[in-house]
């Protein structure tokens, strides 16, 4: 039942084959067995429990509240939750309890799904790895998964693979069947990479189609709140939950929200994907690369037309988002001053000093780079040159894409990141700064552009780790592209890691025993 999706599980709980219950004390152990991933950094047990009571009963008298009721789900640890620690993995915020939920987390509980806990991030959801939280690193699920073990010889206890961040709690979450869902936040690609390295669907929605309510800001103009599932269908109806106007969210869409009914037989005889070309970037492995043309080919044969477009000002992204991520950064964060909530240092000599360390000490150096970096950025005298210009850039990458689509491509076929997981070991060797360069030159543009974007496990690499692909499409066309991804998904067969996991290693029921797949595409 752990390895299932909601769809099934929920059909389960009709049937009476499992009770809410039930099956959260089973993720509960489960969250137990897989402690040394380091995905969860709160767990809400009793709270888990008392949810799963009531919908329990709800069941029994017959009167689920729908598709959600019942089902566990986990929510990374920058989005406020009513009475539990919010700490977005930092030191400033260790020790902070929002009195509210986000909008987002407060319709997931009205319609009964049952919280978990809390998922470990990088600090402030600044990087692409988990690596950089106060509470340590994630471990990728797929480290300790048989086709990992038995291709490489690695030992997972030093070779372990990163998660992919910065969302990588919620990502491992979902791969190591503690949850079926989870939120996670995506600025520049901090849903898609780790849904993408740890082999689970991650949506990106439209800008504005979710509310950022409650959601610890990041960059404002481009955070949007994504969903990380095992299906595209169970990514379809979690968003239908969740899309709509919020008041407390000026930036939420009004416009009629798109449908995100799956038909089970899409065809894709008529519609037109799009392969960027800047899209071949430097650092493109050999196999990703290999297997997006796989992908394209499927399509091919399927009747669709493929074509290559161009999004000529690709290349100036990586540099643009910095400076637009930073200048926001250093404005979010001057919020955490030591006297409205949050760590405050004991130097108080005076209003200034306790101002500066409690910054010291409660930031680590990714979020301190960034805020200097911003205040730089946006002095009078460089204003001009770096934060006016970059939103002009952006603007030329917006224009990108409305051309491609306005040309008649439907939908754009692209690697989600550049390989499979690295280990943490070579990760950790370049700076955060330079890393996220190069593992968001896939998944930023749609950011800055404000586009629906989705990345679907579609192969095991030769190391036995996910490989993902990306579609993104026009605005407010969610519903649409997650037809075209449910077509992908069903066409590549990617293993659930229940599949594939050792048992012997974890000693429960999910798995067969050394089970190993190959690439399916
Ligand atoms: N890796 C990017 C960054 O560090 C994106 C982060 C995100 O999407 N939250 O800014």
């Amino acid at each position: 039942m752990l390895s299932r999706t909601i769809k099934e599980v929920s059909l389960a709980f009709r049937e009476g084959r499992i009770s809410p219950t039930e099956l959260c004390r089973k993720c509960l152990d489960r969250i137990k067995k897989t402690q040394h991933l380091n995905a969860y950094i709160t767990v809400t047990e009793e709270l888990a429990l008392q949810q799963a009571q009531q919908a329990e009963a709800r069941l029994l008298k017959g009167s689920p509240r729908g598709p959600l009721d019942g089902i566990p789900f986990a929510v990374k640890d920058n989005f406020s939750t009513e009475n539990i620690k919010t700490t977005c993995a930092s030191r400033m915020l260790a020790d902070y309890t929002p009195p509210y939920n986000a909008t987002v987390v407060q319709k997931l509980l009205d319609q009964g799904a049952v919280l978990m806990g809390k998922t470990n991030m990088d600090e402030f959801a600044m990087g692409a790895g988990s690596t950089d939280g106060v509470f340590g690193p994630v471990k990728n699920p797929w480290s300790y998964a048989a086709p990992y073990r038995e291709r490489t010889g690695a030992s997972p206890d030093s070779d372990w693979v990163i998660s992919g961040g910065s969302s990588g709690g919620s990502a491992a979450a979902v791969a190591s069947l503690t949850s079926y869902l989870a939120l996670g936040s995506d600025t520049g690609g901090s849903t898609r990479n780790p849904g993408a390295l740890c082999g689970v669907v991650a949506l990106k929605p439209t800008y504005g189609l979710l509310s950022r309510h409650g959601l610890i800001p990041l960059v404002n103009s481009m955070d949007v709140p994504g969903i990380l599932t095992r299906s595209v269908s169970d990514a379809a109806v979690v968003l239908g939950i969740l899309q709509g106007r919020d008041i407390q969210d000026s930036t939420t869409v009004s416009t009629p929200a798109p449908l995100t009914e799956l038909p089970e037989d899409f065809d894709v005889k008529n519609i037109c994907v799009g392969i960027p070309k800047e899209y071949h970037a430097p650092g493109l492995s050999e196999e990703t690369r290999a297997h997006w043309s796989r992908v394209a080919d499927l399509f091919e044969r399927a009747g669709a037309r493929v074509e290559q477009v161009s999004l000529p000002h690709t290349q100036h992204s990586i540099v643009c988002y910095h400076v637009l991520c930073c200048a926001e950064v250093a404005s979010n964060m001057a919020r955490f001053d030591g006297l409205e909530y949050g760590h405050r240092s004991q130097a108080d000599s005076s209003t200034e000093a306790m101002y500066a360390s409690t910054r010291h000490e409660g930031f680590n150096d990714v979020v301190r780079g960034r805020i200097l970096c911003g205040n730089y950025y946006l002095l009078k005298k460089n204003y001009q040159h770096y934060f006016v210009k970059a939103q002009k850039v952006r603007r030329l990458i917006a224009d990108d894409f409305r051309r491609a689509f306005g040309s008649g491509v439907d939908v754009l076929l692209t690697p989600t990141t550049l390989s499979d997981a690295a280990r943490y070991r070579h990760f950790v060797q370049e700076d955060n700064r330079a890393r996220s360069s190069q593992e968001d030159v896939f998944t930023q543009c749609a950011n800055m552009a404000g586009l629906p974007a989705v990345s679907v496990p579609t192969a095991l690499s030769r190391r036995g780790l996910p490989i993902s692909l990306q579609l993104i499409g026009p605005a407010l066309r969610d519903g649409e592209l997650l037809r075209v991804a449910q077509w992908v998904e069903q066409r590549v067969g990617f293993p659930s890691i229940g599949d594939c996991e050792d048992s012997r290693e974890s000693g429960d029921e999910t798995g067969v025993a050394g089970t190993e797949r190959t690439s399916a595409a």
